[in-house]
């Protein structure tokens, strides 16, 4: 499963900043917890040799009162949950009785720690990072978060510190199952639906696997089809009275995420769809899973109950309409042939092997039926396609002035090979390169 990286340091060092440096992602799952003043936010950070997952923090003061020692018990959390602490400070402000609290804090924990010495822009570099030399820390470097300088030394140099056998790389035909995830928030009903698929039986064995970190790999076998789910909360907490460990994991969502081929999005049908489920799905498209959305508890919902939640998907779910969904009762065991069947579409859709010729034939097709859009009194040119790898499938187009094509041109070529190519359940890349 994917390493952690908790971001620590006071408000106001550029921990946000740093994080969406490292993560570059729109879709940052925030985990909101009761009570605290600021939320905590999680990615993944893909920009190194191996991904790891990053949490920043929120912050702590170093005072540690009121809403303030609230905040710091999820900081904790963090801490714990981390294998490298990335300790951010503020050159500007310079050191501050608070960064060396914190710091004793972190030291505490036994884990290691690397120093970022952020907003260094416009500074002498000597004199900003020479104060900060007192920490002894074998690793402190200075970073311009906002300018993302110093971002690669500091991948880098956390990278090394990662337990060696935490990141497990995707390994297609290590046996012949489809790998699922099965995410959604608190009570959408993923540890029902996950205890239903495995049948009553089978239960316990589901309890096996696994250490209190890691999310358990279940085996499951329906209509001859070989399946195992990444289970990240439902069945251990059941099974464990381990309740000390947050309801919702997002490391954990994160982590099975990436292990996965498809994802499953569970969605409460009697919830109104939540900022969360969309951060849910966002982030399983920006990391290429195929994607399938479960509506659950469609149970003793009136018709007028099922118009208005078909509309509210339909609506707000357009961003991923390529994506089926389907409606079940995890309760009653309904739809789920439908689901699973949706889940092998998916599958096949992420891993099918697509021809160069057939690409560069499509392509041309596109290209002829509408043009991008001139630069500067040239038209860009795409000559030739071919295949760049699978799940997400990945198409490379090779041509020139590729660097000015819109956004809109590259969605109107993803839905042309989408549709051509029945690429239904999965996100599609497209990797334009220029030359030859
Ligand atoms: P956080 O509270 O630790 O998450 O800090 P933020 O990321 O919200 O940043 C706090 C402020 O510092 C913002 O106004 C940022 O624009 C600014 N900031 C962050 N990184 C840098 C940097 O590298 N250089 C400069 N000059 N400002 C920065
Ligand atoms: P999790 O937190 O996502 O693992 O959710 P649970 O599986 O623990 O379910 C939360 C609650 O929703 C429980 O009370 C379940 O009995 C209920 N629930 C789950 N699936 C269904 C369903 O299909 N229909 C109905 N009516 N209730 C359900």
């Amino acid at each position: 499963m994917l390493p952690v990286v908790a971001l620590v340091g006071r408000p106001n060092v550029g921990k946000s900043t740093l994080f969406n440096a490292l993560t570059r992602s729109r879709d940052a799952l925030v985990a909101d917890m009761p009570g605290v003043t600021r939320d905590r936010h999680y990615g993944v950070c893909r920009t190194g040799e191996r991904p790891f997952v990053v949490v920043d923090t929120g912050g702590l003061s170093g005072v540690e009162e009121g809403l303030d020692a609230l905040t710091a018990q999820q900081v904790r959390l963090a801490i714990d949950e981390a294998q490298v602490l990335v300790f951010v400070v503020d050159a500007r402000d310079g050191l501050l009785p608070q960064d060396r609290a914190i710091l004793d804090d972190l030291r505490r924990s036994g884990k290691p720690i690397i120093a970022a010495v952020n907003k260094t822009d416009g500074l002498d570099l000597q004199n900003a990072m020479a104060e900060f030399s007192v920490f002894g820390l074998s690793s402190t470097l200075p970073l311009s978060a906002a300018h993302n300088r110093g971002t690669p030394e500091l991948v880098a140099a956390v990278l090394p510190m990662l337990p060696e056998d935490a990141h497990e790389e995707l390994a297609p035909g290590e046996d012949d199952s489809i790998r699922v995830a099965i995410v959604g928030r608190p009570n959408a009903g993923k540890s029902t639906l996950i205890n239903r698929l495995l049948g009553e039986d089978r239960l316990i064995v589901s309890s096996v696997a696994g250490t209190t970190r890691d999310p358990i790999r279940v085996p499951v076998e329906r209509d001859g089809k070989r399946y195992t789910l990444i289970d990240t909360a439902g069945v251990r907490r059941k099974a464990r009275v381990d309740e000390g460990v947050e309801k919702f994991s997002v490391i954990k969502t994160l982590q099975s995420m990436a292990a996965a081929q498809v994802v499953v999005v569970l969605i409460d049908a009697r919830e109104n769809l939540a900022d969360q489920d969309l951060h849910l799905i966002g982030h399983a498209v920006e990391e290429g899973r195929a994607l399938v959305i479960a509506v659950n508890k469609w149970d003793g919902m009136d018709a007028y109950q099922r118009e208005q939640c078909q509309r509210a998907l339909e609506r707000r779910l357009q961003f991923v309409d390529w994506a089926k969904n389907v409606f079940i009762s995890a309760l009653h065991g309904s739809g789920l042939r439908e689901l699973m069947r949706a889940i092998v579409r998916a599958h096949h859709a992420a891993t099918v092997e697509l021809g160069s010729s057939e690409l560069t034939k499509t392509l041309e097709r596109a290209y002829e039926a509408y043009q991008p859009p001139l630069v500067r009194g040239h038209a860009p040119k795409l000559r030739f396609a071919h295949p760049g790898g699978t799940n997400p499938p990945t198409i490379v187009i090779h041509g020139s002035r590729t660097k000015h094509i819109a956004p809109a041109y590259r969605r109107y070529l993803e839905g042309f090979f989408r549709k051509r190519f029945k690429l239904e359940g999965t996100p599609i890349r497209i990797d334009f390169r220029d030359g030859e």
